[in-house]
């Protein structure tokens, strides 16, 4: 086989490398949560991050398959070989038994991905639902020489790995620099042949609950060989994107890049991606640290850092702020800015969505016109450039301040051909609600949209026939309590339209 890795960190020029793929279908894995406490933000803002992917292709025309795994066996306390397999913990913990565990914080974690508005992943396969082929691929890595078992543990061989094939690439780390670093001693260590081996396969312990029959006795899989097992069961042996923290680059994907090739000869993955972390007010989130707060803790905003809730859409709209790459940092002045953009975004829309067409094709301004495309097409051209987000969305506010202008009518819409004004329309709601993903929070959504906008239609009625009667009491009684209630009326020559937000 082709022993030259071939690996991208991050995509670029994303319609160019997809296009000859026929028949137009990507294969996108992520790794999922490991299920044994509530879902944070770290997990939503990976999710969101590989969502918008899932998105973008698929509003490129593309067919994606995306598996997201669930962890519900085999990883331990200290994220490598050593310590208590963490739901096992948590169900001692909570006196439930280990798949009680799995399927409270399963549930919990679909809430929260729907409540950001995260499209579900097409298969979603549980490590425990794999077993077979976990040790079947174990079976193949021992067959082709890179893995050995000492008492009911199947470990795999690094060094002898690295003699064939490089080992480190993903996260550019060398075997001998790896070999320096390793503190030696660790308790359990002594089974291996070298402190960079990691477990395929680990004996179960007597106390240990999760465990299966294996040809090597009763054990449990090592957590990177799911991984593995999973994405090239639905996504074939070479598969085009695999996303995930930063802090899985190593070693836990470089681990799957290695148990792939040894056990199939094939690099299993064309593109790898890796979101960055988020930090509050410059620090890294953490539990520890104390500044770590939960989805709903952040809605409701009941945390000692949070001033004020904020709903899943602004903090949705705030994750998509920063590209998928980059840390991202928490703090009140950003999400307070990010509740403004958001609410900027939906009035546009709003607008849009109403604004008619009543131009002719055979007369128009071609300079407006071509400026218009050139601004769309800069919106589409920042998702083609490695899902670029943040410059995407400040292309939709250059849009919009356009649109404000035909809305405000300092700009005719009629001056636009049809084509354009088509596009103008159907691309920017598209790229607000279908690629970035948000959704129109302050209608109350769906079916509740139709009730407050037929209920805002019914207000302005009778506020316009109280001012027709100059009952100046009623139509001011109207207009303060909207206000109060955040909802600006603007009165204009095709009558009155209410916004939600200054
Ligand atoms: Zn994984």
């Amino acid at each position: 086989m082709d022993n030259q890795l071939k690996i991208y960190n991050s995509l670029t020029r994303i319609k160019e490398v997809f296009e000859p793929l026929n028949p137009p279908l990507v294969g996108l894995y992520v790794c999922g949560p490991t299920v044994y406490n509530d879902a944070h933000l770290g997990n939503v803002r990976s999710a969101i991050c590989f969502d918008v992917v899932l998105r973008y292709l698929t509003f490129l025309g593309y067919k994606v398959r995306y598996v997201r795994n669930i962890t519900d066996v085999g990883h331990l306390l200290d994220d490598a070989d050593e310590g208590e397999d963490k739901i096992a913990k948590r169900a001692r913990l909570e006196k439930l038994e280990p798949m009680e565990i799995v399927q409270k914080y399963t549930l919990g974690y679909h809430q929260v991905m729907a409540l950001y508005n995260n499209i579900p992943p097409s298969i979603e396969p549980r490590a425990t639902g794999h077993i077979i082929e976990q040790i079947e691929m174990v079976e193949r890595i021992i067959a082709n020489g890179y893995g050995y078992e000492v008492n009911g543990s199947v470990y795999f061989d690094v060094l002898k790995y690295n003699e064939d094939h490089p080992y480190g690439q993903l996260s550019g780390r060398k075997t001998d620099e790896l070999l320096s670093n390793t503190r030696t001693g660790l308790a359990g260590q002594s089974d291996k042949k070298s402190p960079l081996d990691f477990a395929i396969w680990k004996k179960a312990d007597k106390g240990h609950i999760l465990r299966w029959n294996s040809p090597w006795g009763e054990g449990f899989p090592g957590w990177h060989l799911e991984c593995s097992v999973m994405s090239t069961k639905y996504l074939g042996l070479t598969f085009d994107i695999h996303g995930g923290g930063m802090d899985l680059q190593f070693p836990h994907h470089e681990c799957e890049i290695a148990q792939s090739v040894a056990a199939d000869g094939e690099n299993p993955v064309r593109y790898w991606m890796h979101n960055n972390m988020l930090t509050v007010n410059g620090t890294k989130m953490s539990k520890s640290l104390g500044n770590s707060f939960l989805p709903h803790e952040l809605v409701a905003g009941d945390h000692e850092l949070l001033e004020k809730g904020y709903s899943p859409m602004t903090t949705r709209f705030f994750m998509l702020q920063g590209h998928y790459s980059s840390p991202l940092d928490f703090s009140n002045d950003a999400l307070q800015a990010a509740e403004k953009g958001y609410q900027r975004l939906m009035n546009t829309c709003k607008v849009l969505n109403e604004m008619t067409y009543d131009g002719d094709d055979n007369s128009y301004d071609s300079a407006q016109t071509a400026e218009l495309d050139k601004l769309l097409d800069e919106a589409i051209g920042h998702m083609n450039d490695d899902f670029n987000t943040p410059r995407c969305i400040a292309s939709l506010f250059d849009l919009s301040k356009k649109i404000n202008s035909y809305s405000d009518k300092k700009l005719d819409i009629n001056d636009l051909n049809s084509q354009s004004f088509n596009r103008l329309k159907e691309t920017y709601l598209k790229l607000v609600f279908e690629v970035l993903g948000l959704k129109d929070e302050t209608d109350g959504g769906g079916d509740n949209q139709e009730m407050v906008n037929g209920l805002m239609d019914l207000i302005l009625e009778i506020r316009k026939s109280s001012r027709e009667k100059k009952d100046w009491n009623t139509s001011d009684q109207i207009r303060n309590v909207l206000k109060t209630l955040d909802i600006a009326v603007k009165d204009g020559a095709e009558g009155s339209k209410w916004t939600v937000g200054s």
